[in-house]
C-alpha cells in the first residue's frame, strides 16, 4: 500500500529526479478588493484529479515528464516582506538544483518573491505577462508592497523594455501612461505575442499568468474580475505560442475558489496549469535540462 499524500495531478516523482517543481504560495494579505486566493492552491490540487494526465492540444502526457509537487509554502500572513523573501528562497533552491520552479498562487505579489531569485540566476531575464490589470502602480493607498504594484516592483529590478504584457484592459491613466515608457503593453488581446516569441529566441524568460485575464463569464473566480476578457481558447493559443520559448519559471495566479460556487473557474486554472507544465518541461531550458548527462 501506499500512502495518502494528494499531490497535483500526476505530480507525483521524487523531487530528485523532477524536472518541473510545482508549489503552492497560498498568499492573499495585500488584495485590494476580493479576498481568499490563499485558498487557490489546495482547491487546484483537489480538483486536478477532474482532468486527464493527457492533453489532446500538445500531444503530450504529464507522465512523460518527472514532476514534483512540493505543496504549500508557509506563509507569514499579513507582512508581505518575509513571504516574499521564504518564496524568494525556495525558489532560489529550485533553481540552484537546475530544476524550473512553477508557482500557484495566491494573489499576484507572490512573482515578485519568485522573480528575484530567477533573476539572480538569469541577469538577462524577460517577462511575459497575462493579465487583466496592469499592476504597475508605485504604490496602492500608499502601499509599495501590493498585487496592484507587482510588476513596477519587477520593473525596478529589470528595467526598461524588458517586462511584455498582454490582455491588460484595468488600470489608472497615470499607469497607462507610464507603461508607454517602460513596458510594452498590449491591450485587450495576445497580437503580436508570436512576434514577441521569435524576438526572444534563446533570452531566458519568465512567464507569469494572472488568471484575471480571461474573460469573468469563462473565470468568475478571481478577486478583481474585469469583464472584457479573454476566452479560454482564446489564452490556450496564447500558451501553446509561447512554446519555442526559453521559459526558466512560471506561475499562475489569483484563483479565488470561493467566489465561483460552481467550481468552473478552479476546474479552468487546472486545465490552464496542465498545458503549461506541459510547455514548461518541453521549452529550451527543460530540454537542456532533461538531456544533459
Ligand atoms: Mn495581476
Ligand atoms: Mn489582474
Amino acid at each position: 500500500m501506499n500512502r495518502n499524500i494528494e499531490t497535483f495531478l500526476g505530480c507525483d516523482s521524487e523531487y530528485e529526479e523532477a524536472l518541473v517543481v510545482v508549489f503552492g504560495a497560498p498568499f492573499d494579505s495585500t488584495t485590494s478588493y476580493r479576498p481568499g486566493t490563499r485558498f487557490g492552491p489546495k482547491s487546484m490540487r483537489a480538483e486536478s484529479y477532474g482532468l486527464e494526465t493527457y492533453s489532446p492540444y500538445l500531444n503530450r502526457d504529464l507522465s512523460e515528464k518527472p514532476v514534483f509537487d512540493y505543496g504549500d509554502l508557509e506563509l507569514s500572513f499579513g507582512s508581505p516582506e518575509p513571504a516574499l523573501k521564504t518564496i524568494e528562497n525556495f525558489t532560489a533552491e529550485i533553481l540552484a538544483d537546475g530544476k524550473l520552479p512553477f508557482m500557484i498562487g495566491g494573489e499576484h505579489l507572490v512573482t515578485l518573491g519568485a522573480t528575484r531569485a530567477v533573476l539572480k540566476k538569469y541577469p538577462d531575464l524577460k517577462i511575459i505577462h497575462f493579465d487583466a490589470h496592469t499592476d504597475l502602480r508605485d504604490d496602492y493607498l500608499g502601499e509599495k508592497l501590493s498585487h496592484a504594484t507587482v510588476m513596477r516592483r519587477v520593473w525596478e529590478m529589470l528595467g526598461d523594455g524588458r517586462i511584455f504584457q498582454f490582455g491588460v484592459r484595468s488600470g489608472d491613466k497615470p499607469e497607462f501612461v507610464w507603461a508607454e515608457q517602460h513596458v510594452r503593453t498590449r491591450k485587450f488581446d495576445f497580437e503580436g505575442l508570436a512576434e514577441l516569441v521569435k524576438a526572444l529566441k534563446d533570452e531566458p524568460v519568465y512567464f507569469s499568468l494572472d488568471l484575471d485575464v480571461l474573460d469573468p463569464s469563462f473565470f468568475p473566480g478571481t478577486g478583481t474580475p474585469e469583464p472584457g476578457g479573454t476566452s479560454f481558447k482564446e489564452l490556450l493559443k496564447a500558451l501553446l505560442e509561447m512554446a519555442p520559448l526559453n521559459l526558466v519559471g512560471c506561475d499562475l495566479v489569483e484563483l479565488c475558489p470561493v467566489y465561483d460556487q460552481s467550481g468552473l473557474s478552479t476546474i479552468t486554472a487546472c486545465k490552464v496549469w496542465r498545458e503549461m507544465v506541459l510547455i514548461l518541461s518541453q521549452t529550451n531550458q527543460g530540454r537542456k535540462i532533461w538531456e544533459k548527462p
